[in-house]
């Protein structure tokens, strides 16, 4: 009955930029003006910001109760120190990052599509952030792989070892984590569940529904669209509107 409604809207982020032409190749990024009026806007439509942490100990089924919004950001660019973060103070809001902790620049952009270099977060400023308590950071593998590309041992270790070095570097157990290019299979999805995460994103997968697979939990990209595109984005019911009109796109292990 209350699945009627859709679910809490979780959008995935990637950079933040001062202005457009600060950009690379691939145009997965919000313009900080952009930005501050989506912020104004999830304010004004009376959403409270969440982590995935705080969704935890609210509880699955109690998510109803209030106008919940989840922010996450992929690959944890410096921007987001830059831009992000003092934006996110402004407005009282959180966000999920999550990174990715083996390399200190975006190398796997680079390989594939000759991208410009943009670096990564730094030790210094994860550790302030992390201690704002509007920044929840979860796993997004050592190398940023395509992990069902990799043989069981190598998948092990990319999401194993990535938890290890972040768990350390910030000091606290993580609770969520994001599959590289949204590539998951049940095999991948097994890794992560076993190394204890407890919820786990996706991309073009996923029913819109987080209680149906807490492990491929489906999210909406926002990146260089309308405030309008934006407002239609935001709407519970989404995701799983695009999980009917799309299904599931599927990932195949490597033999
Ligand atoms: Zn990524």
């Amino acid at each position: 009955m209350k699945k009627m409604k859709g679910d809490i809207p979780i959008l995935m982020y990637h950079q933040f930029l001062e202005k457009e032409s600060d950009g690379g190749k691939i145009k997965l990024y919000v313009t900080k003006k952009k930005f501050e009026w989506q912020l104004r806007i999830l304010k004004f439509l009376g959403y409270e910001t969440i982590t995935f942490k705080d969704l935890k100990r609210i509880g699955i089924e109690k998510r109803y109760e209030k106008k919940y919004i989840i922010l996450t950001v992929d690959d944890g660019y410096k921007d987001n120190y830059e831009i992000l973060f003092p934006m996110l103070k402004k407005y009282n809001m959180k966000a999920v990052i999550y990174l990715v902790s083996g390399i200190k620049y975006n190398k796997w952009t680079i390989d594939s599509d000759g991208e410009k270099k943009f670096e990564l977060l730094e030790d210094s400023q994860i550790k302030e952030m992390q201690e704002s308590g509007l920044i929840e950071f979860g796993g997004h593998t050592l190398s940023h792989a395509s992990l069902p590309s990799l043989s069981d041992c190598d998948l092990y270790k990319e999401i194993k070892e990535d938890k290890d070095i972040l768990e350390k570097r910030i000091g606290t157990k993580l609770v969520s984590f994001a599959y590289p290019y949204g590539h998951v299979t049940d095999r991948v999805k097994n890794v992560v569940k076993d190394l204890g995460y407890d919820f786990a994103v996706s991309t073009d997968t996923g029913t819109g529904f987080i209680d149906d697979d807490l492990f491929d939990i489906r999210r909406t990209a926002i990146d260089k669209g309308s405030l309008i595109d934006f407002i239609k984005r935001i709407s519970p019911k989404y995701l799983n509107y695009k999980y009917k009109k799309y299904g599931n796109k599927k990932f195949r292990d490597k033999e």
